[in-house]
């Protein structure tokens, strides 16, 4: 029998087509979930998504009979970051370092590859559709599930983006994230924005203060944190920042 599964970040949009979902009696067999972390005890996602995701969303699931599978990988971020280059080429006997804002090795080995083993695993022998969660509004990755077993839910019923906050919301399952950054991602992100950083310097100092001995390590195939930075100099544009944020008495 087909089993329907949904893909879940715990972001609005893939939590609100679960609700829709669970609001419609769609079929739902249960979700999953891809942590990454950032070392063997540290999880890469922003601490206060993390306590969202295992204190309030899963819990929330569970009780509506949504079984959710968490997958992680066998690498972790600083496991990828201090791995050697092999070969005779220019950057040999390096470590791959700060992920590419553009080819994010994180996404592929922490995410992607992950995935696409526990898939292999679980679904083995089952027709499987997958519930993603694109709203109605995203033509462009809509388009992209023409010809796949993926089914936007938020599609079927109208449901925009800003519909899924609103979802989200009015069953207090809306990400603490949202306050400070636009979406979910690890907090060592390459393309995460200022206000992000900002946060995360200022409240998670024992994070960032992890990045910048991740930053001290010699023979790194590449010194930028991001696409302008090292992480020292973002450090220093940061303080800045939030000086500069103190005097005109603004709050991060
Ligand atoms: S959120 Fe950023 S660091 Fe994490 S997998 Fe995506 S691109 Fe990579």
């Amino acid at each position: 029998m087909k089993k329907h599964i949904a893909s879940c970040s715990f972001g609005k949009d893939s939590l609100a087509a679960i609700i829709v979902g669970l609001e419609n009696n769609e079929p739902m067999d249960g979700a999953y979930y891809c942590e990454v972390m950032f070392n063997q005890w540290i999880s890469g996602e922003v601490p206060e998504h993390r306590n969202f995701i295992y204190e309030t969303a899963i819990p929330f699931l569970e009780k509506a009979g949504v079984k959710v599978d968490v997958v992680r990988g066998k690498k972790t971020f600083v496991d990828l970051f201090q791995h050697k280059i092999a070969g005779d080429g220019d950057w040999a006997g390096c470590i791959w370092s700060w992920p590419l804002c553009s080819r994010c090795y994180v996404q592929r080995d922490c995410k992607t590859r992950p995935l696409e083993a526990y898939k292999k695993q679980q679904w083995s022998g089952l027709e499987v559709a997958q519930y993603i969660g694109y709203a109605s509004d995203e033509q462009v990755r809509l388009a992209k599930l023409d010809g796949t077993k993926k089914i936007s839910l938020l599609d079927k019923y109208g449901i925009t983006e800003d519909d899924a906050t609103r979802i989200c919301e009015s069953y207090g399952l809306l990400s603490p994230i949202y306050e400070f950054a636009p979406r979910n991602g690890c907090w060592f992100c390459p393309n995460a924005k200022e206000p992000e950083l900002l946060h995360l310097r200022k409240y998670h100092p024992h994070l960032f203060e992890d990045l910048l001995k991740l930053q001290a390590l010699p023979c790194k195939a590449t010194e930028k944190f991001n696409r302008d930075m090292t992480l020292y100099e973002l450090d220093r544009h940061l303080r800045s920042l939030e000086d500069d944020l103190k005097k005109r008495g603004s709050r991060i």
